[in-house]
């Protein structure tokens, strides 16, 4: 019984998302003044492909969760059936990947990793194993099966024993004997890893443009290249900082507009990713809809180049508090907005 209400429950939730973004897109559409090629059909594009999806493609539409169900993301926006199931996929486990080592090398509970373990007896190809860290802090060390048995043996062996001599005898008999060391070292992580990861948590920021402001996001000047940097990870199409590091209140969580300093007026998304041990906060920049506007990233790179790596910013929420994208007539929004802002 339950399956069938969760399954009744989808369906219903795919079907709201649906009408809500098609309603915005005909509304996008019916208000662009420039000539457009937009269908006419209702239906919605992809946020990931820009393939549009009419109504009867609508069993090719999937609720996908953003950020990953597997860093405490919601399933509030529908992507197609081929991008919810390849892009990103990969991406989104190196993000993950990338924050379970943070927990684990941060020592926090509930952490756990999957690695190698490197130490002289292992050689350079170390081991694979699995490291947890518990409620109460105890590490656990869970060594493959899989392993090569004489490099595992090797390591197993690798423990040193310590005599101790528990003196004065009779005060502490517990501590008396042998007591056993195995040391190692961790797998650091590599430049394309965290290459990858960053560009999920781009695609993360982008899919939150997308949730909050629609279609008006969607056609942003320079959304192309977003995307194709998004479905491209391994490409170095954006090869600027996109991100900045602040302690952003969670006021601030959601689509804010970086007003100042203007050399870094641009779409400010600040989300927080759960892993099973903490939580962390990020914030990325999407450029606006100016040509130049492109130019942040690089403004940024030079910004964190020049200072102590922290930026003080100015920025404004209205189009995260005022703006609801169920509203009629408002799709153009978030551009007209951009223009009054900046002119
Ligand atoms: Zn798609």
């Amino acid at each position: 019984v339950r399956n069938d209400s969760q399954t009744m429950s989808k369906k219903s939730k795919k079907q709201i998302l649906f009408n809500i973004y098609s309603n915005n897109l005909s509304d996008f559409k019916t208000n662009l003044k420039s000539n457009n090629t937009i269908p006419n059909e209702f239906g919605l594009y992809c946020p990931l492909c820009t393939q549009h999806f009419s109504e009867n493609d609508y069993d090719q539409l999937t609720l996908e969760h953003n950020p990953p169900n597997s860093l405490g993301g919601k399933d509030n926006i529908l992507t197609c059936n081929k991008c919810n199931n390849s892009a990103g996929s990969r991406i989104d486990s190196e993000i993950l990947l990338a924050l379970n080592e943070l927990d684990l090398i941060g020592f926090k509970p509930n952490s756990s990793l999957k690695t190698r373990l490197y130490n002289q007896s292992t050689g350079e190809n170390g081991i694979n194993a699995i490291v947890n860290l518990d409620q109460e802090g105890k590490f656990i060390i869970n060594i493959s099966p899989a392993n090569n048995p004489v490099i595992k043996d090797a390591f197993l062996n690798s423990i040193e024993y310590e005599y101790n001599s528990g003196l004065p005898i009779f005060s502490n008999f517990e501590s008396a004997g042998l007591s056993k060391n195995l040391s190692f070292d961790f797998k650091k992580p590599n430049k394309r890893n965290e290459r990858l990861a960053s560009i999920a948590l781009l695609k993360i920021a982008y899919l939150i443009g997308y949730e909050k402001l629609g279609h008006a996001f969607l056609f942003g000047k320079h959304m192309e290249l977003i995307r194709s940097q998004i479905k491209h990870p391994d490409k170095e199409i954006i090869n600027k900082p996109f991100w900045i590091h602040n302690n952003y209140t969670d006021d601030l969580l959601g689509v804010n507009i970086i007003t100042k300093p203007k050399e870094l007026k641009s779409f400010l998304i600040v989300f927080d990713l759960q892993t099973k041990s903490d939580s962390y906060r990020i914030g990325i920049c999407i450029p606006g809809y100016n040509e130049k506007d492109i130019d942040v990233y690089s403004n940024i790179e030079t910004i964190l180049c020049q200072g102590e790596g922290e930026v003080t910013i100015e920025t404004n929420r209205y189009l995260d508090k005022e703006f609801k994208i169920k509203d009629k007539n408002n799709s153009l929004l978030p551009i007209v907005f951009w223009e009054e802002l900046f002119k």
